[in-house]
């Protein structure tokens, strides 16, 4: 067979050659990192003359390693749940309870650290759904749709009564805040909440709120619902703002509100997030001002957060723990949830007759109602163990390469 004779790249046998030659250097540096790997866990003093002479040799090869030693270890740190101890514990919120008595302006910013009393996973926890899904797990939707609103909801509602608490702002999606009881001119949903849906097209944007998850057909960048304006017919969308995507609705997320809240606060109260989202949203932080000028930060969470060296304190402690020890410290009661209560009853636009099969989520029911009639829950026991749509979980695919499939 004759060779490629169009005179312009290498030949095939150029390639080939190149090509083994690159692939020898790869196995050629994979040993050299296996063996300075091998030799860097022995103790310095058990090296041979002739180790150590490997070791110069491959000096960046040791460094490189090393590098990459400290990077894991400072990783598992970071992810690893930390637990102050009773009397630390006891000693920090006393000093977190007179910073509430002394706030002039106190914001409250939560995470998915507060929901999971209510089986709500959090999101990078050792069980939360991004660990699981990376592990290969799938996600339980049957106590998601049965949430409600935890110890800490019932505690922030409480401290906005009280007037200790000006605004909240929360990057959840559980509706669990509104859930509470707590004013939505209090809240601020930065990532949507699943149980509202609007029509963007009437003017000013028409808000549906349902009584189930209105998300299971939705995700990045398809924010279709299914269902229709009852007014003008258009297609309704859910609210939920996913990674990658910038959150434009006026409501739930309330940006305004937020901005505002952070801008006028003296201190901002931190409950279970990894801030690793929220750190982003530079006018929740006040960073254009100087550190001495910015509000106070005080941080509840069991793992590392990147604004951890910022505050005035951090507790490590789970939220309920602490909601719970510091409502005793400022002498309030915790009222308990009341499903009478629930203002989601009020607010919901029930579907029409013909709607009732839009959806195959499970719906709340009102208290002392019936059972829900409009969705087939009894057929979806088996199948929707596991989430399939939705907001839960999202996103978790972006950046992460496809595995090829073992054929
Ligand atoms: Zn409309």
């Amino acid at each position: 067979m004759a060779e490629e004779a169009d005179g312009g790249g290498p030949s095939r046998s150029e390639r080939k050659a190149l090509e083994k030659a690159r692939i020898l250097q790869r196995e050629s540096e994979r040993k050299i990192f296996s063996l300075v790997g091998r030799l860097l866990k022995k103790p310095e003093a058990e090296r041979s003359e002739e180790e150590a002479a490997v070791l110069r040799l491959h000096r960046d090869t040791a460094e490189e390693l090393c590098r990459r030693q400290v990077r894991r270890n400072v990783l598992k740190r970071k992810q690893e749940e930390v637990c102050d101890d009773v009397e630390e514990l006891k000693t920090k919120i006393r000093l977190l309870a007179a910073a509430i008595k002394q706030a002039n302006r106190l914001v409250v910013y939560t995470g998915a650290g507060i929901s999971t009393a209510a089986s709500i996973p959090d999101y990078r926890g050792p069980n939360g759904v991004w660990t699981q899904l990376q592990k290969g797990r799938s996600i339980s939707s049957t106590d998601l749709s049965k949430a409600q609103p935890t110890l800490t909801h019932m505690c922030i509602r409480t401290l906005h009564k009280e007037k200790l608490v000006k605004h909240v702002v929360s990057q959840n999606c559980d509706g669990l805040h509104l859930r509470s009881g707590l004013p939505r001119s209090a809240l601020s949903e930065l990532h949507g909440n699943m149980f509202i849906e609007v029509c963007a097209s009437c003017s000013p944007v028409r808000e549906y709120v349902r009584l189930f998850d209105v998300t299971e057909r939705t995700s990045l960048h398809r924010h279709g619902t299914g269902r229709r304006c009852h007014h003008c017919g258009d297609e309704l969308r859910d609210t939920i703002v996913h990674f990658g995507e910038r959150g434009t609705l006026e409501q739930p997320l309330n940006w305004k509100g937020a901005a505002e809240a952070a801008e006028a606060a003296d201190v901002i109260l931190c409950l279970g997030s990894s801030l690793k989202v929220l750190k982003k949203y530079a006018c929740l932080w006040c960073m254009n001002r100087p550190a001495s000028k910015r509000p106070k930060l005080y941080i509840v969470n069991l793992q590392w957060t990147p604004k951890d060296d910022l505050a005035v304190l951090k507790i490590n402690g789970k939220c309920d723990e602490v909601m719970s020890l510091l409502m005793e410290e400022l002498n309030l009661q915790i009222p308990a949830y009341e499903k009478a209560d629930d203002p989601i009853f009020s607010l919901a636009t029930p579907l029409l007759p013909e709607e009732g099969n839009t959806h195959s989520r499970e719906v709340i029911s009102p208290p002392g109602g019936q059972e829900d009639c409009s969705a087939d829950t009894e057929e979806q026991t088996d199948e929707a163990s596991s989430v399939q749509g939705g907001w839960f979980g999202r996103g978790y695919g972006k950046g992460r390469r496809k595995k090829k499939k073992a054929s």
